[in-house]
């Protein structure tokens, strides 16, 4: 299968290419050249299948055309070592969680299955290392530098701005040591970021090292997100749910999540619609409601991992949906939360059902309460573990939440931490001095 970038400028490339390339040369965003479909008798047993068993059904049907089948049932199987199990939190609402991998969040899966099939690719070309560069506020970075951990042949560099990111946080990524060496920057997470833009740009350094990244929009983390709705929909059937009517409800930021979805209800999964829930950061609900299209600068809220002014995956809904608003306002409807209506949420969600929700859960769960047509079924998703926002939420319920073992767990590990400048050179100086000693 080849893939096409969403300007249209560039050629279409292998997935091989897409993967490494991560944004295409036009700054478009890769999509598939076509969108298969999966057979329906797939969706009669669906309810019998593991999470395993249907994510590679899933993922041959996308990629099956360009690996092995053996190697890509392994990448699915180590991608997928953890439950992403369906609770029922009120009637007709269940929660889908995504926060039982190895940091927490619903990154996880597409950090863990694109660390895999680069390996993989990277192996095919022959032995040169493939270096991969990621500037973090935090939640990338651990997913990223997890997802990485000990695969062949892949150094991963973190970046991320010292004394911006949250103690839980670093931990993820400053323990792990093996091919994950975390730079603590003198900056902010812009300064990391523009390290970062400048070593692409870099031709001796592209020159010494071959560089890639591994931010959201590359192909491999963005489309295995697919997989947990297919089997947030067998769940519901295997309990008796009966499927028809099914709304789901993503919160939204980058807005990859739910594009992925999108992709997936194409190839056939029975969805009837979806929810784009935001905090103030409303771009796309504005968008929804009157067609127009106004990036802004993101504003700070307690749920911060979607403080999204810009989402970069908005290009390709535009692009799936042919540039209709009318087609998209068909599939998908938003709504927008302030940080107090997602504190309401967090507390009455705990008071009536017992339920411990996150902030970004919170705003999907309300959308749910607030949108969910009578006879119809709602999932929402459960992004990320809520002791991952301990502060955010102890200070909304006032009670102390437990941190699970895994997540303490990094925080026993010693911190290893390179201290740079935030000027390109001394980064420059430094990678090659790593590239020599290779
Ligand atoms: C990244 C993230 C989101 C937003 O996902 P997108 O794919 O960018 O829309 C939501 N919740 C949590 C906890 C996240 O880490």
């Amino acid at each position: 299968m080849k893939y096409y970038s969403t300007n249209h400028q560039s050629d279409k490339v292998s997935l091989s290419e897409a993967v490494v390339r991560g944004l295409a040369p036009d700054r478009g965003l890769y999509m598939p050249e076509k969108i298969p479909t999966i057979p329906a008798a797939f969706f009669k047993h669906i309810g019998e299948m593991t999470l395993e068993e249907i994510s590679y059904v899933v993922a041959n049907t996308l990629f099956g055309e360009d690996i092995d089948s053996s190697i890509l049932k392994k990448i699915v199987s180590e991608t997928l070592n953890f439950n992403i199990p369906l609770k029922k939190v009120d009637d007709n609402k269940y929660s889908l969680e995504l926060f039982h991998g190895p940091t927490l969040a619903f990154k996880d899966v597409g950090a863990r299955f694109m660390a895999r099939l680069l390996g993989y690719f990277n192996s095919q070309e022959g032995s040169e290392e493939v270096n991969v560069l990621v500037a973090t506020s935090g939640d990338t970075g651990s997913a990223v530098a997890n997802g990485f951990l000990n695969v062949p042949g892949v150094n991963v560099y973190v970046l991320y701005p010292h004394g911006k990111v949250s103690r839980i946080q670093e931990a993820q990524f400053t323990t792990l040591g093996a091919n994950i060496t975390a730079i603590e920057v003198d900056g902010t997470f812009d300064d990391c970021q523009a390290l970062v833009k400048s070593a692409f740009m870099d031709a001796e350094l592209n020159e010494a090292m071959k560089l890639t990244s591994a931010n959201s929009i590359n192909v491999a983390r963005f489309l295995p997100q697919m997989f947990y709705y297919f089997h947030a929909y067998a769940q519901l059937v295997a309990s008796g749910v009966k499927g028809n009517e099914v709304v789901v409800a993503v919160p939204s930021g980058n807005f990859g999540n739910i594009c992925s979805a999108l992709i997936g209800k194409r190839m056939g999964l029975p969805i009837k619609r979806f929810i784009a829930a935001n905090n103030r950061n409303d771009v796309f609900y504005q968008y929804l409601q009157t067609g127009q299209y106004t990036p802004r600068k993101s504003v700070a809220t307690i749920a911060n991992a979607m403080d999204v002014g810009d989402p970069s995956n908005f290009a390709r809904i535009l692009d799936l949906y042919g540039n209709s608003h009318a087609n998209i306002l068909s599939d998908i409807s938003g709504c927008t939360y302030t940080d107090e209506q997602i504190a309401e949420t967090i507390n009455a969600t705990m008071k009536e059902n017992g339920y411990q929700l996150d902030p970004h859960g919170a705003v999907a769960y309300r959308a749910l309460c607030e949108h969910l047509a009578p006879g119809e079924t709602g999932i929402f998703l459960e992004t990320a573990h809520p002791a991952k926002f301990k502060e955010t939420v102890e200070n909304i319920t006032g009670t102390e939440i437990g941190i699970p073992d895994r997540l303490s767990a990094f925080m026993k590990g010693e911190k290893r931490s390179v201290r740079m400048s935030a000027q390109f050179p001394a980064f420059k100086k430094y990678l090659l001095s790593r590239q020599e000693k290779a």
